[in-house]
C-alpha cells in the first residue's frame, strides 16, 4: 500500500486531539495518534510495538523498528500537545488550515507533524538495503511529566547509536540544553499571640534565614560552575513564589517557598540537591523538623552531546548550521540515557510553539525531508 502524501498525513494527525496537561479537565489519551502512527509505520514495513505506560492508563508509547540488531538511528518525538487557548486561536486547532504558505494547527511544529515528515522522508528510500536499523519512537506526556521518555530510558530495551529528536529548532542542530527542577521548601512553625515571640515559632523568620542561604547558594553556583555554550553559563536558582502567614498579630505558623534550579551538563539534579541540603543543614539543626524540602515535579536533567561527536558534526554539515545550546527542555536527557549520541533537530521555530495559531512554515518542507533522508542514508543505509 502506498503511504499517504505529506499534507494528508498532516491533516489526519492534527485532527486527533492528544493534549496532555496536569489539569485533569484538559488531559487526554494519545491512543488515537499512536494507532495512526502504528498504521503509517507498518505500511513502511516497520515492526510496531505499542506500550501503555505503567500507572498511566490511556497513555502510550510507540516503538517502530525496521532492520535488525543494535545501533542505527532513532528518530524520536512526542505525540502530545499542550492545551490551547480557545479565545486566542483564529483557526480551529484540530483542523489543518493551509494559508499564506503556512500550515496552521495544534502540534504542527510541536511536534506531531514531525512524524509525517519521517514517513515522507522514508517512503522514497529503499529500506530493504538497511545495514543498521531505523527506529521511530513516539512518546506520551512530554509536555507534563516526560513519563513516556522516562519509561523508555528506564526500560533500556534499545541501544541506538544516534538519536534525533524532531522538536522545532528551525532545522538548526541542538546539542545541549539545561535541565529543570522545581522545588518547594515548607517551614512549619507554631502560631501564637504576637505580643510575645516566645508564644510560638515564627515560620517567616526561619524562611528569612532559608532565603539567605539560597541566595548564598545562587552566588556559589555562579562562582563554581560555567558552561561557555550557554548565554547564562551557570546553573541558576530563582526564587519564584512565596506564601506564608495570615495576620500581623499572629506568629506565622507556616510558610512555603517555590523556586527553580536549572542544572547544566555535568552538574546534575543530584549534585544540586546535595548542595541545597548542605546549605540548609545549619537551619535544620537549629529547628529540627521545621524545614521540609520536596520536588514540585520530578527533576529533568540537563543534556549535552559532545560538540565533536559524529552525529553533531554530521548534522552541522547536512544542515549548514553549527550546533547550538538552547534554553528550553526536551526529552533529550532521557533519550541520551540509552547511550546514544543525541541531537534535537526539527522543522518550525520554538517561538511558535505553545502559541495560538501554531504553524509550520512551508519553506521547511523540502529541507526537512532532505535532512532526514541524509541522516538515514548516512547512518543506516549501505553506500
Ligand atoms: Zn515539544
Amino acid at each position: 500500500m502506498k503511504s499517504p502524501n505529506l499534507l494528508d498525513m498532516y491533516r489526519s494527525i492534527i485532527a486527533l486531539p492528544s493534549i496532555s496537561s496536569t489539569d485533569p479537565s484538559w488531559d487526554q489519551s494519545n491512543e488515537q495518534v499512536i494507532r495512526l502512527l502504528a498504521d503509517w509505520f507498518s505500511q513502511l514495513g516497520f515492526e510496531v510495538e505499542v506500550t501503555e505506560l505503567p500507572d498511566l492508563p490511556g497513555k502510550f508509547n510507540l516503538l517502530a523498528t525496521r532492520g535488525r540488531g543494535d545501533g542505527g538511528l532513532l528518530l524520536a518525538g512526542h505525540t502530545d500537545t499542550v492545551p490551547f487557548d480557545p479565545g486566542r486561536w483564529n483557526k480551529d486547532p484540530f483542523k489543518l488550515t493551509e494559508e499564506g504558505n503556512r500550515l496552521y494547527g495544534l502540534g504542527t511544529i510541536d511536534m506531531k507533524g514531525f512524524f509525517a515528515f519521517i514517513v515522507e522522508a522514508l517512503k522514497d528510500l529503499d529500506l530493504s538495503q538497511l545495514d543498521k536499523p531505523i527506529r521511530i519512537l513516539a512518546t506520551a506526556d512530554e509536555e507534563t511529566t516526560m513519563a513516556g521518555a522516562r519509561a523508555i530510558a528506564g526500560a533500556m530495551a534499545i541501544k541506538p547509536d544516534y538519536a534525533v529528536i524532531g522538536e522545532p529548532t528551525g532545522l538548526v542542530p541542538v546539542m545541549m540544553h539545561k535541565g529543570h527542577m522545581s522545588e518547594a521548601i515548607r517551614i512549619t512553625g507554631r502560631s501564637g499571640h504576637s505580643s510575645d515571640p516566645a508564644n510560638g515559632l515564627n515560620a517567616l523568620e526561619i524562611m528569612h534565614q532559608v532565603m539567605g542561604r539560597l541566595l548564598d547558594l545562587q552566588r556559589q553556583l555562579k562562582e563554581k560552575y560555567a558552561n561557555p555554550h550557554f548565554k547564562v553559563p551557570q546553573p541558576t536558582l530563582n526564587l519564584g513564589h512565596i506564601h506564608g502567614g495570615d495576620s500581623p498579630n499572629r506568629i506565622c505558623a507556616c510558610c512555603e517557598l517555590h523556586f527553580d534550579m536549572r542544572p547544566i551538563p555535568g552538574v546534575g539534579p543530584d549534585e544540586l540537591m546535595g548542595l541545597l541540603h548542605h546549605a540548609l543543614e545549619p537551619i535544620r539543626e537549629q529547628y529540627p523538623d521545621a524545614v521540609e524540602v520536596s520536588h514540585l515535579h520530578e527533576p529533568i536533567p540537563a543534556y549535552g552531546t559532545d560538540p565533536d561527536a559524529e552525529l553533531v558534526r554530521a548534522a552541522a554539515e547536512i544542515t549548514g548550521h553549527p550546533a547550538e545550546a538552547v534554553n528550553y527542555c526536551t526529552e533529550a536527557p532521557f533519550i541520551q540515557q540509552l547511550g546514544c549520541q543525541t541531537i534535537v533537530l526539527g522543522p518550525g521555530h520554538i517561538a511558535q510553539a505553545h502559541q495560538p495559531d501554531e504553524y509550520l512554515d512551508l519553506s521547511f518542507v523540502t529541507p526537512t525531508v532532505q535532512v532526514l533522508q541524509h541522516l538515514v542514508k548516512r547512518f543506516c543505509l549501505s553506500k
